[in-house]
Parts: C-alpha cells; sequence; structure tokens
C-alpha cells in the first residue's frame, strides 16, 4: 500500500513536496467527524453560513497569487491559467453564498391541507477530484455542496493535493466549522474507494476518467449513492464554408492547446467543410506555430509540460511516428512535454479521433455538408462540448440543438462559467453541475402534507 504521495514539478520534474496518504480507517473517522460538523452546520441561520461562505471567498482572493503559483508548481499550468482558477474558486464561493437564503422549497395546492417541500443537505459528501483542473474542478463540487448545508470530504488526485490543502486551511480560518471541509489525499482505488463504499458518505462528485467513472457508478449503484459524473471528452469545432475562416483557424490551436489539451472540453476534433478545408488548413499552420509553449511560469507563456510521465507516454501512444500533419514546438530536457499537434489523412474512427487523448493532439477532418457534420460530430461515445463557426443564424442553431453534447459555443470556443449548467450527454457524464441549480443537486426534496381538517 502507498503510504505517501510525492508530488513533481512537471516542467523540471523536481520534488515539490510528499504528501500521506489517507488510509481507509482514516477515511471512516473523517466521515464520522463531518457528519458531526454538518450537523453544527445546518442548524446555523442561513444569513450566517452564506457570511462564513462569502470569508472563505474573501481569503481564497486574499491568497489568489499564493494559490495560483502552487498550482503552477504542481500541475504545470500557466500563470495566467492559474490565476483565473484561484479567481475561479473565489467566485464560486460567493455565487454559492449567494444560494444559501434563496435555497427554497415550494407550496402546492392540494385539498384538505397544505403540501410544501423542503430542499433537504444530503449530509456528507465525497468529492473524487482530477489533476487537470485542481482547484475549480474541487470547488464546483466543495462550494454549493457546503452552501445546500452538506460536510464535503475532497479526495484530490495524486499528482496534485496541494492546493486543495491549501484551501482547507482557508476554511478553518474564515471560521467553517472544523471538520466541515476535509481534504484527504490518497490513491484512487484507496482512498476514493472508501469514500465511494462507506454508507456515511450520501453523494459522491466525480470528474475524471470514464473508466473510472464507470467503476464508482458501479460502486454507488450498491447504495443507491447519488451521484455526479464529469466524464471525459472528443469535442468537435465544426468550421462550415461560410464562416469567418480566418477567425476560425486563428482560434482553433488554443481551443484544444489551453492547459496543454489536458481539458475535458478541448476541441480535439475539427471538422472543416470540404470546400474551405485547403484554405483553414494554410491559415492554422502559422496558427500552431505561434502558440508560445515553454515555463509555464512566465507570463507570456501559452502552453505549458504534461503532468506527468505516464501522460506523456499515453499521448504518444496516439500519435504514430512520421504522421503527417502540423506540429509547433515544445523545450527539450526536463519536464513532460509534447508539442502542438495536429493530424491530418487521419480515418474517422482511428482511436485519435474518436477516443480522448488529453494532450495537445487534435485531428483535421473534412465533411461535405450540414448533415455529415452532424454525423461526423456525433461519432464517438462523448458528448461534453462543441464549437460551431456560421454566419448562418439558423444553421447555428440547427446545428447546435442536433449535436449530442452538453455544451455548445457559437463562433466562440467559450469556456466553462460558473453561473450557467455544465456536464456531459453520453458516456460524458450524468447530471449537471453549476449554474442556477448547482445547490440543488446536493439536496433531497422532501415532501410534507399538512392537514387542515384535524
Ligand atoms: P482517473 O479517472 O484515474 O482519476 C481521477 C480521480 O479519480 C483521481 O483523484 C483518482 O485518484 C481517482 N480514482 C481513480 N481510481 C479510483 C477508484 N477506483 N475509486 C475512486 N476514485 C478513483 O484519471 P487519470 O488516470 O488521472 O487520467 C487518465 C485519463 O482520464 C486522462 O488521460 C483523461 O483522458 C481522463 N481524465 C479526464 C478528466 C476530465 O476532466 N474529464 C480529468 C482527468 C482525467
Amino acid at each position: 500500500m502507498i503510504h505517501e504521495h510525492r508530488v513533481l514539478n512537471p516542467a523540471t520534474e523536481e520534488l515539490v513536496a510528499t504528501v500521506p496518504a489517507t488510509s481507509a480507517a482514516e477515511v471512516s473517522t473523517a466521515v464520522a467527524r463531518a457528519a458531526e460538523a454538518q450537523r453544527t452546520w445546518a442548524a446555523l441561520a442561513p444569513a450566517d453560513r452564506a457570511r462564513l461562505l462569502r470569508r472563505f471567498a474573501v481569503l481564497v482572493d486574499d491568497h489568489g497569487e499564493r494559490l495560483a503559483r502552487l498550482e503552477v508548481t504542481e500541475a504545470g499550468h500557466t500563470l495566467g491559467n492559474a490565476r483565473w482558477e484561484a479567481a475561479n474558486v473565489r467566485d464560486l464561493l460567493d455565487y454559492a453564498a449567494g444560494g444559501v437564503e434563496r435555497l427554497t422549497g415550494r407550496q402546492i395546492p392540494v385539498p384538505g391541507g397544505i403540501d410544501i417541500t423542503f430542499l433537504e443537505p444530503l449530509g456528507v459528501v465525497g468529492v473524487i477530484a482530477p489533476w487537470n483542473f485542481p482547484m475549480p474542478i474541487a470547488a464546483w463540487g466543495v462550494a454549493p455542496a457546503l452552501a445546500a448545508g452538506n460536510a464535503v470530504l475532497l479526495k484530490p488526485a495524486e499528482t496534485t493535493p496541494l492546493t486543495a490543502q491549501y484551501l482547507a486551511r482557508l476554511a478553518l480560518e474564515a471560521g467553517l466549522p472544523e471538520h466541515l471541509f476535509q481534504v484527504l489525499p490518497g490513491a484512487g482505488d484507496v482512498t476514493g474507494r472508501a469514500l465511494v463504499e462507506h454508507p456515511g458518505v450520501a453523494k459522491i462528485v466525480f470528474t475524471g476518467s470514464t473508466r473510472v467513472g464507470k467503476e464508482i457508478m458501479a460502486g454507488c449503484a450498491d447504495r443507491v449513492k447519488r451521484l455526479t459524473l464529469e466524464l471525459g471528452g472528443k469535442s468537435p469545432n465544426i468550421v462550415f464554408a461560410d464562416a469567418d475562416i480566418e477567425t476560425a483557424a486563428a482560434t482553433a490551436p488554443m481551443s484544444f492547446l489551453d492547459n496543454a489539451g489536458q481539458d475535458c472540453c478541448a476541441r480535439t476534433r475539427i471538422l472543416v467543410q470540404r470546400s474551405v478545408y485547403d484554405r483553414f488548413l494554410e491559415l492554422l499552420v502559422p496558427a500552431v506555430a505561434s502558440v508560445v509553449v515553454g515555463d509555464p511560469s512566465d507570463e507570456k507563456t501559452q502552453m505549458g509540460p504534461l503532468i506527468s510521465l505516464a501522460q506523456l507516454e499515453r499521448v504518444r501512444g496516439f500519435v504514430p511516428d512520421g504522421a503527417d500533419g502540423i506540429r509547433g514546438s515544445a523545450p527539450t530536457g526536463p519536464g513532460f512535454w509534447f508539442p502542438p499537434t495536429v493530424l491530418t489523412g487521419v480515418a474517422p474512427d482511428a482511436p485519435v479521433a474518436t477516443e480522448e487523448v488529453f494532450g495537445p493532439v487534435a485531428v483535421v477532418l473534412p465533411f461535405e455538408d450540414e448533415e455529415d457534420a452532424v454525423r461526423l460530430a456525433d461519432a464517438t461515445e462523448h458528448g461534453l462540448a462543441g464549437s460551431v463557426w456560421t454566419r448562418d443564424v439558423g444553421r447555428a442553431l440547427r446545428v447546435s440543438r442536433a449535436v449530442r453534447a452538453g455544451n455548445l459555443s457559437v463562433n466562440s470556443h467559450s469556456a466553462v462559467r460558473y453561473w450557467t449548467p455544465f456536464g456531459g450527454y453520453k458516456q460524458s457524464g450524468l447530471g449537471r453541475e453549476l449554474g442556477p441549480d448547482a445547490l440543488a443537486a446536493f439536496t433531497e426534496t422532501k415532501n410534507v402534507f399538512i392537514s387542515t381538517e384535524a
């Protein structure tokens, strides 16, 4: 059994920290303490819970630069991205705090009395987070779950536990009850599994691979445990001949190179209408070459390294030696670097065209017409996001409605927003996070009838 995890800087391979792993017995203790803290928390007046969450948000803001630098060191994120990520946690906490006093039930007309519903907290919620956006993805679960009156146990990914631990210290400093929000670093199949199997954990929020998501779903089924899954993506970027081709080509690289492609919404399947295919490729070459790849702590850098050697090897496995395409540059020497890569001449059903690579690799495929574009866009088990480039409003809406994915952008590769819903169709997930209903996902609806006849 692993007793500690080594956290490496992915840009240099230097050891940053060693973090003790949480055993299954320690998970049990944490659940018991969290359950007690949850009762105290849920008994507070809504305004007091909201105030404490806002105080937590203020501390995250005060410590934003340190959190961002820590994210650069443990995850290899560019400084610009890491600053956005810390700010996103702050905003999520503020947004969730605004929901505490608005988490209202309904009054439903019935004969002989009144009928009212209550949105009750679930109790203890387990959040199992990945390494690709350690801070924001953790906060997508943590902030609304706390706001809805729950306790939260967060298991960060093995490679990125440090920002999570920092956030838990800030929560305590803000005055949240002790043990209400605990971070439990450890291996997925020990600490993560213990959260899934523990009867005292009412819901699991998981973001990560589709393979592990299916295992967790099976584990939750045993106890009919509540579950939200945010899994992989293989999102299309559909460019029609009537689009602004220059802008579509100029923006295509960062739509899959951001975070070195380790983004579940990365637009890694660039589908281009055949009549503008050659022109688009001509424009794409300089756009890919201009992406600045290097030291993530340099403010000008647009793309950093991959998270680990394992991830680098996985990405390499998808790209055959000598494959046709466009390649950017990447540093050599220490660090887990892979250059921006766009493959051409790939069969639409090749693994690199249908499976999530989670690296800076995209394919370009031609299509004939609108129907063909939608067919190709849907030719994967995933359905998380997608972009549609066209000047025809009707087509933009038709194609956005037709593609079986949860998050579409027209003439944009819009990022995830904390105040709009996010989640996947098909094997990209189950349930939705963020948006106006985020808190409700961490409650049970209770219906109470009161007779006026007795
Ligand atoms: P993963 O799914 O193995 O890990 C995600 C989280 O789940 C981690 O915290 C891990 O410790 C935990 N976990 C692993 N096994 C578990 C189990 N049996 N029970 C409970 N928790 C468990 O992802 P990975 O191995 O880090 O990455 C592999 C691939 O997954 C990537 O290449 C990418 O394709 C995909 N991925 C997708 C996302 C996303 O945002 N959708 C995030 C990370 C990884």
